[in-house]
């Protein structure tokens, strides 16, 4: 039975160990660079997400003491 890579998606057949694609083995292992760069990405996500918060609140208050 054919199963999808863990990681990155990609279709696996049976007597594949590791994923042909990026390597990662059936059992879930990750590649460490890429949980790194994961974790890194979902950092930069969430700091983009608190500038975006900010700008908005920013916004606000200049909106309502101009008005
Ligand atoms: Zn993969």
């Amino acid at each position: 039975m054919a199963k999808f890579c863990k990681n990155c998606g990609t279709l696996m057949s049976d007597d594949e160990k590791v994923c042909p694609y990026c390597g990662a083995s059936k059992h879930g292992s990750k590649v460490p660079t890429t949980s790194v760069e994961r974790s890194g990405a979902i950092k930069g996500r969430l700091v983009a997400f608190c500038i975006a918060a900010a700008v908005v609140a920013l916004g606000l208050v200049y909106f309502l003491l101009m008005r």
